[in-house]
Formats: structure tokens, C-alpha cells, sequence
């Protein structure tokens, strides 16, 4: 691979560059700074790829991990899982690490892979253009163009907040925040709070902020199903242990990872489900005093049709005196009120969205425009859609990590990520030795791909199991989960498949640039 000096990043300048500026060419660019983009990037350097920089619209890294900084937050896979397989932490502090541990974990890894200064913060990626003739992406961001051979877009699906679209919502006069930026300047002490949304990080935040708020009104769509959280300290002989006989944190990791592959059985018949259901009651019969509370808050669908949450907290935060859930739809906001569809005005000042993010119709699906011009959005018309859920057709040379199909119900997504990568890392292997200029995946093999993800979600708990959720897209079709057990998407993916691709040799354009 080449071997170059990194790209000097334009002097910075607040929006788009000068005409005429001269433009650096990159063998990579990297769209985000998460585990995606920090992932690729340190395989790219393992393989002494020099000449890439991620791209990264904010000041560090770290993605969801650097944003979601509610009070609470923290991960529900289990730490030693949930972690680079390259970079074991035996440090962690608890069974399930919180956000300030995860971010702290992922700027250690930077700094120690020497990825830093790879990285041009406060670039955010404002459109990337496939440029058929010369066989590259010229890749515009808030800070200069640059132009790349291959673009890997780590933005991730969690990266964008989504807002409930409730009337009134922006003349309501108190401040109103969303989870994924969460207003820490903000003295919640005293308040009457408005919750809207019960989803994964609502159960997280709302058994922090109750006890210290006036009132506390949970505005509830979907009751979650909830088990109990086994969380605990990580003993000082156990951190010993991982550190000094590192295939012990490794048995573990496989341990959690093969128990959590398991749920996959649940997923695909509902009926499976039943037992960990009757866990969940049991727990809320435990935590929750009041009968009509109880009943309000139980869910009406089959477990796992929505991500399964685990909390030991959330449950008793509802039972509190100044905790109310109200279950009435939400009509209208007025200045200082939530109105529910009962005509109630629940009077609050301060409103907090836990509505989770804007999946169906990523943001940058817009900046992306393929060999037609067309953007990634245009050609997914609402249902995302890729080849191994990682290379679209008619986007040559680029790469989405964490793209469609390949979120999880049940395990680490950190295991997807880094499969996807070894397909990236393979096929520009496979580009280098045999002189392709351009790779994407033929419609055809694109097609199955899909067809077999919508085949494997028939019958799952997703479509059966009676809830609606973002798992499903507005056309009720899966564009967002890996369907079945994790393994064989690392098999899949392991090694890039010529045969299922459509492979451009080298254009005299490009060759000159080499
Ligand atoms: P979410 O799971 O999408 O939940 C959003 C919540 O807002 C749901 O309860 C939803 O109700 C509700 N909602 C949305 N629009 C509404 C409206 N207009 N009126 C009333 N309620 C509305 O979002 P999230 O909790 O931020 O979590 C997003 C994802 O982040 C999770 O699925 C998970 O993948 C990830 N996450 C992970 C962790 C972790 O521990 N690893 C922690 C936090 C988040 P409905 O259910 O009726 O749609």
C-alpha cells in the first residue's frame, strides 16, 4: 500500500473553500469518527495505509459515545464485548460501561494507534460527489475538498436526533433539549419536566433526573419490555487477571458473545420469547407498587419486537410520588404546556426528548451522490438497502459502515463493524493487485442480499410480534437489522467476492495520479 505522508489539512475557514484552492487526494476518506471510522482507520495503518484522514463534523472522537452524554448513559452489552477485539480494555470498571468510560476507552485507542492525527475535526462532510472518469469521490467539507478513491462512511445511524413532530413544539417558551444533547448547563433541580419517549436512553435518564426535578411527566407511546440489569463492579483480582493473562478477558468475551447469539432463537419464534417475558413481570411486579401503574406500563406485544431494555432503576423512578406516566397521545404543545389528546394541559417548563434518531432517512444519505448524480437517499426511496449491507450499487469505491441490515437486537454491533471492515480491508487488496479502479456490487447479487434479509425476517418477532418500531421502514420493510445469528456476517464478509461485483480496471485518469 502507499506510503505517503499524510495530507496537510487547509487552513481552516468557516464554510466551504476558495475556488481554485489546490485539492489533496486521499486513498481513503473517512466520513465520522466513531468506532467505525477509528476502526477503519486503524486497520488502514496495520496495513501501512498512510495517506487517509477521518473526517469528523465535531472536536473529538468518539460518535454516539462522545454525544450521548445524559445523565446515565451507559451501554447494555457487557463491556468486555462491547470493545474492539484488537483492543481489549482490562481496565473496565463495571460489567456494563458507562458513556465516559466508553468515550474515554475510544480516546486512549486513538491516541495509542497514533490515529489523531489522521483526524481533521471540525470538518464536517457536506457532500460527496463519485467522479466516474477520474475514479474518485470529491468529498467537500465544511473545511476544504479533498478528493479520495475509496470513501467509508462511519456516520453511523445513531448520530442525528429526531424530534417528535408535535405541533407548537417551537413556541413552547422553557427550554426543550434532546438526549444526544443533553444541556448540562442546565440546573434540573426544582423543574416541572416533560419526558417524551420510553425508549433506551429514556429508561437510562429518568430514574437520574426524578429525584432531583419538581415533577417529572413521562409521555409514553410504547410501553418497553424491561429485564433486570446485571450490573456490577469489576473486582481489582479480576482487572489483575485480564491484564496479566489476557486470554482470560478473551474466554469471557467469547462467553457473553456465544450467550447473547442465543436470543437469536427467541427472535425468530415469538412464542420462544414467553419465558424471558415472564422474567420481565416478575421484575415489574418487584419494582412497581401500584397496580393501575403496572398496568399502564406493561407492554401489549411480544418481547423483542422492540429492542429488549434492561434497567434495575427506571421501574421504581415511575412508582415515585412525583412521577407520573401518562399514556394519552400527545395533540399539541403550547407555551408552557404539553396537551394530550384527553384535552389535559400538563403544565411543565422544561421538555426533554428521549425520541431517539433520524434512522430511515439518514442526513448524510443526502450529501452522498453516486455514478448517476443521484443521492443515496434518491435511490433508497425510504428502505436503505446494500450489498452485505456495507457496498451499494452505483456507488463505486464506497463503503457504509453500519449501513442497512446490519444493526442487532441481541449482541455488538462493535462485532458488525469490525466485520464490515475486514470486507473493506479485502477488497482493497483486491483493487491494489489486480488494477481495479472501480468496485460495486452488481444489482443482481444487491437484490439477493436484500430478498434473503427480508425472507429471514418473516416470521421473526420483528413483523409478528405485534408492535411498529424503526426496525421496520416506512415501505415495512427490514432495512435496518441483521436478522439472524452474527457468525455468518463475519463469515460473509471475510474475504471480498469478485464474482458479485462489477470490477473497473484502472482509467488512464487515475493511472496518471498514481
Ligand atoms: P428509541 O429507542 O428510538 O426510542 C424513542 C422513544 O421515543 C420511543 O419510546 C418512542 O415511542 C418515543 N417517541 C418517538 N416519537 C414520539 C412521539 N412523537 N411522541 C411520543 N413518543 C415518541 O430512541 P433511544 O431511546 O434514543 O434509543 C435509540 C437507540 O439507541 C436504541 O435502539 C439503541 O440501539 C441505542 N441505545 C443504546 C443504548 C445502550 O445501552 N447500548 C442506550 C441508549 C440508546 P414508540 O416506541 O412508540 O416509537
Amino acid at each position: 500500500m502507499t506510503q505517503v505522508e499524510p495530507t496537510p489539512a487547509p487552513a481552516p475557514s468557516e464554510s466551504t473553500p476558495e475556488a481554485g484552492a489546490p485539492i489533496a487526494h486521499l486513498a481513503v476518506a473517512i466520513v465520522g469518527n466513531g468506532f467505525s471510522g477509528l476502526g477503519t482507520a486503524i486497520r488502514l495503518r496495520q496495513a501501512g495505509e498512510d495517506n487517509f484522514l477521518i473526517f469528523e463534523r465535531h472536536d473529538d472522537v468518539g460518535g454516539t459515545w462522545r454525544d450521548n452524554s445524559y445523565p446515565g448513559c451507559a451501554c447494555d452489552v457487557p463491556s468486555h464485548l462491547y470493545s474492539f477485539s484488537f483492543a481489549p480494555n482490562p481496565d473496565w470498571s463495571r460489567s456494563f460501561s458507562a458513556q465516559p468510560e466508553i468515550h474515554a476507552y475510544l480516546q486512549r485507542v486513538s491516541a495509542e494507534y497514533g490515529i489523531d492525527r489522521f483526524t481533521r475535526n471540525r470538518h464536517e462532510v457536506l457532500d460527496a460527489t463519485w467522479d466516474d472518469d477520474a475514479q474518485h469521490w470529491v468529498v467537500t467539507t465544511s473545511q476544504g475538498v479533498w478528493t479520495a478513491d475509496v470513501l467509508v462512511l462511519g456516520s453511523g445511524a445513531l448520530s442525528d436526533p429526531s424530534f417528535p413532530d408535535v405541533p407548537g413544539l417551537e413556541d413552547f417558551e422553557g427550554p426543550v433539549f434532546h438526549s444526544a444533547t443533553w444541556r448540562h448547563d442546565l440546573d434540573l433541580r426544582g423543574r416541572r419536566i416533560a419526558v417524551i419517549g420510553t425508549g433506551a436512553s429514556a429508561i437510562q435518564f429518568v430514574p437520574e433526573i426524578a429525584p432531583v426535578v419538581d415533577t417529572l411527566e413521562v409521555f409514553q407511546r410504547t410501553p418497553p419490555w424491561i429485564m433486570p440489569r446485571g450490573d456490577r463492579a469489576i473486582t481489582r483480582a479480576e482487572k489483575l487477571l485480564f491484564r496479566y493473562v489476557p486470554p482470560a478477558q478473551r474466554l469471557v468475551r467469547e462467553a457473553i458473545y456465544w450467550a447473547r447469539e442465543t436470543f437469536v432463537f427467541g427472535f425468530k419464534d415469538p412464542r420462544r420469547m414467553a419465558k424471558a417475558a415472564k422474567i420481565a413481570e416478575a421484575h415489574m411486579r418487584r419494582q412497581v407498587r401500584d397496580p393501575e401503574l403496572r398496568e399502564k406500563i406493561t407492554p401489549n406485544y411480544a418481547m423483542g419486537c422492540k429492542r429488549i431494555l434492561l434497567s434495575n432503576d427506571y421501574l421504581p423512578a415511575l412508582d415515585r410520588d412525583n412521577v407520573e406516566v401518562v399514556t394519552e397521545k400527545i395533540v399539541e404543545i403550547r407555551p408552557h404546556a404539553v396537551v394530550t389528546a384527553d384535552g389535559t394541559e400538563h403544565e411543565v417548563d422544561t421538555i426533554i426528548a428521549g425520541t431517539g434518531f433520524a434512522i430511515a432517512d439518514l442526513p448524510i444519505s443526502h450529501r452522498v451522490h453516486g455514478r448517476d448524480g443521484r443521492t443515496l437517499a434518491d435511490h433508497w426511496a425510504g428502505s436503505p438497502h446494500a450489498h452485505n449491507g456495507t457496498m451499494i450499487a452505483g456507488f463505486p469505491n464506497a463503503f457504509t459502515l453500519l449501513g442497512p441490515n446490519t444493526g442487532l437486537g441481541h449482541n455488538s454491533v462493535v462485532f458488525m463493524i469490525e466485520s464490515q471492515i475486514a470486507l473493506v480491508m479485502d477488497t482493497l487488496r483486491h483493487m491494489r493487485s489486480h488494477g481495479v479502479g472501480a468496485v460495486e456490487p452488481t444489482r443482481a447479487a444487491q437484490d439477493a442480499f436484500v430478498e434473503e434479509m427480508q425472507r429471514k425476517t418473516e416470521g421473526t418477532v420483528w413483523v409478528d410480534g405485534g408492535c411498529s418500531s424503526w426496525y421496520l421502514d416506512r415501505n415495512g420493510k427490514n432495512s435496518a437489522l441483521w436478522p439472524t445469528f452474527t457468525m455468518p456476517f463475519r463469515r460473509r464478509l471475510r474475504r471480498f467476492r469478485p464474482e458479485e461485483h462489477v470490477l473497473t480496471p484502472v482509467t488512464p485518469a487515475r493511472a496518471g495520479r498514481r
